[in-house]
């Protein structure tokens, strides 16, 4: 017997539903299918699992049932038989229609409200079946025949099981009935009504059901919550992945900038340097290290431009190293640098704060000393030739002659301050060397070695 439930019918459409749907999401998704297969053979195993639980459940259920009416059955047919072998009137057509088996049927029945028909059929002489209605059931011979073996195997005398018909919530039996020597006399038919049959077998097989259900679905949509998540999972580590690479590249090129920082650093440092060392070509005299002749220039320019607004004077020393042509003859080119490089530091470490040295020209060094008066910048005149004379130089002694001019307003040009200084050293060299003279008051001698 199989009772196939519908539900099991509608869980199977939904299965096929959801396949599609899930292939579909699958491809739209791109997601792997790897997950649908194990899910689909759970849910395959769990229905399969649900249909046998359940008609085995059914099958048990409806076997209860029929032992129970088998065992009135049964009953009924061994006490009918009972009266049949210890009636003394048994003619044919009589047995089972006097009052006492009327009796026993109808008491049956009232017993046993399940039983809803009662029959006896038996073979006429001439070989004929005929019905023996004793109580209910109106179907006829043709039709309990029709009903094919049942009726057939008991009349060779075997005993029938019960079959239940599930169209009209009948159970049909036919159990055989023996006279005194043990031949078949009669068949009894007997039908039993279940209605509540449909629904004992959709009860048993409810939870089934439903339990399947439950784990069809839990298979389908964990599994796709179980996708969903590797899916998740692995798209955040591959944003994990690219975050690190980036931060990679990142660092690599913070690397890369950092690295081109100091190299521009470097090469800024070295520019600046550079640059240092072009203004110091520029700016500075090459042997002695002080001013070039140009950049004294401008220095008196704009400081006499400067003092001449505030009304204070300027003054300006111009040395000349005494009879230097002779050091060169006597003791060479390099010894005369020497010498030349010596008085240069002399000047530069006697410079007062705000005064300008540099190399005038050739063996000539100038002094300018802004806001400085005439008795100041004779003194301080008079201190270079005084320390000149006293340095040590790897040749001889070396003396300078020493002139000196100061302008008090912009009454006097460059040319003219530095010419009337010129003249002083002239009065100088002339008067013996080694002496300073300042150009006015009538070109006196300040001092003399
Ligand atoms: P005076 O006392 O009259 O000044 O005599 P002097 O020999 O110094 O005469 P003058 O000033 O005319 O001579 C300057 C000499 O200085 C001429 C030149 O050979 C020398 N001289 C100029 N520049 C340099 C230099 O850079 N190096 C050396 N070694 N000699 C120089
Ligand atoms: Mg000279
Ligand atoms: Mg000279």
């Amino acid at each position: 017997m199989q009772f196939v439930n519908p539900w099991f019918l509608v869980i199977s459409v939904f299965m096929m539903i959801a396949f599609v749907g899930i292939t579909v999401w699958t491809k739209r998704n791109e997601r792997t299918t790897k997950i649908l297969r194990p899910v689909f053979l759970i849910s395959l195993l769990v229905l399969i699992t649900g249909t046998v639980t359940s008609n085995s459940a059914v099958r048990s259920t409806v076997d209860e049932r029929l032992k129970a009416n088998l065992g009135s059955a049964r009953l009924m047919a061994s006490e009918l038989q009972n009266h049949y072998q210890s009636s003394t009137n048994d003619g044919v057509g009589q047995e089972f229609t006097n009052k006492a088996s009327k009796d026993i049927v109808e008491r049956w029945l009232k017993a046993n409200p399940e039983v809803t028909g009662v029959k006896a059929i038996r073979k006429t002489p001439d070989g004929k079946f005929q019905t023996i209605v004793l109580s209910g059931n109106n179907e006829s011979i043709d039709s309990l025949l029709s009903r094919g073996p049942v009726f057939g195997k008991a009349w060779e005398g075997t005993e029938v099981t019960m079959m239940p018909n599930r169209s009209n919530g009948e159970v049909f039996s036919a159990i055989p009935l023996q006279n005194g020597n043990g031949s078949i006399h009669s068949v009894l038919l007997l039908t039993f009504s279940d209605p509540q049959w449909s629904a004992v077998i959709e009860r048993a097989q409810s939870l089934v059901v439903m339990m399947t259900a439950v784990l069809v679905f839990v298979a389908l949509f964990g599994g796709l919550a179980v996708a969903e998540l590797i899916h998740a999972l692995a798209i955040a580590r591959v944003a994990k992945a690219e975050m690190l690479l980036q931060g990679d590249q990142i660092k690599e090129q913070m690397e890369l900038i950092a690295e081109k920082n100091q190299t521009m650093a470097a090469n800024q440092d070295l520019l600046a340097q550079a640059n240092s060392r072009l203004h110091a070509l520029a700016t500075m005299d090459g042997l002695t290290g002080l001013m070039n002749h140009r950049t004294l220039m401008e220095f008196l320019s704009t400081s006499m431009k400067r003092n001449s607004v505030v009304g204070s004077p300027s003054s300006v020393i111009l040395l000349d190293i005494d009879n230097f042509k002779q050091l060169n003859d006597q003791y060479g080119h390099l010894a005369g640098d020497e010498a030349l490089r010596a008085i240069g530091q002399v000047l530069r470490q006697s410079c007062p704060p705000g005064a300008a040295v540099g190399r005038y020209g050739g063996e000539e060094f100038m002094m300018v000393l802004p806001g400085g008066s005439e008795s100041a910048a004779v003194a301080v005149a008079e201190e270079l030739r005084r320390r000149i004379q006293a340095t040590p130089t790897t040749s001889r002694q070396v003396t300078t002659s020493i002139g000196v001019s100061t302008v008090y307003s912009m009454s006097k040009s460059e040319q003219t301050l530095i010419g009337e200084a010129d003249s002083a050293l002239y009065y100088s060299k002339r008067n013996g060397k080694n002496r300073v003279t300042h150009y006015g008051h009538g070109l006196l001698d300040s001092a003399s070695a």
